[in-house]
């Protein structure tokens, strides 16, 4: 088994645990650094991402965080997940920290207060063939993608809302609250390819 730690400080946590379950993953909730070094890949879900950022630094997290990313564990960032990997946060609020790693540059709730919330589908070539249903709620945008990044999803008007850089998945909408599990097999057959890598280098 594959085993994905669920980063829980807050957000949707129960609905990203329920869909890895589901897939046959081991998962376990991961607020300390021993609960982190335990895991093979880990996802942060979405939420609100200065709270996140928050409870992260007062449980003395950003570091092992920041650690892990750096030696290449792989991460799945879902909405404010995605803007906690974010090199950049072009609209902060006062004192928000992201982790980093992911080097592109979001922007918070890019879509305005008329349409916080709507679905599309969205094309994901690489991913999978046919479209995904994909929910955005208060959503991210990617404003620029660095080097090693990879835009894997746009929507119809060019906007980048999904990026890959090596084993770092970073989508802008949340595909844990409808019912299609394919970003996150997606993301389950990348950390199997990563723990073959691994086991291989030693
Ligand atoms: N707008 C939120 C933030 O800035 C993200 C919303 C979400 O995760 N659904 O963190």
């Amino acid at each position: 088994h594959l085993r994905i730690g669920v980063l829980a400080f807050q957000g949707d946590v129960r609905e990203h645990i329920q869909v890895l379950e589901e897939l046959g993953a081991q998962v376990s909730k991961v607020r300390r650094p021993d609960e982190l070094a335990s895991v093979d890949a880990l996802v942060i879900p979405g939420g609100e991402s200065s709270v996140m950022d928050k409870l992260v630094r007062l449980f003395g997290m950003q570091q092992p965080l920041r650690d892990a990313i750096s030696v290449g564990l792989p991460v799945f960032g879902t909405c404010a997940g995605l803007i906690m990997m974010a090199d950049h946060i072009v609209d902060a609020i006062a004192e928000q920290e992201s982790l980093g790693g992911l080097h592109v540059d979001v922007r918070r709730n890019a879509f305005g207060t008329q349409i916080d919330s709507f679905e599309v589908d969205l094309e994901m070539p690489g991913v999978t063939a046919e479209p995904v249903p994909a929910t955005f709620i208060r959503a991210p945008i990617v404003e620029r993608v660095g080097e090693g990044v990879r835009v894997i999803s746009q929507l119809a008007d060019g906007r980048i809302v999904a990026v890959e850089q090596g084993y770092l998945l970073g989508i802008s909408f949340h595909p844990e609250v409808n019912g299609d599990t394919r970003v996150h097999e997606y993301f389950l057959g990348r950390v199997a390819q990563s723990v073959v890598e691994k086991k291989a280098s030693i």
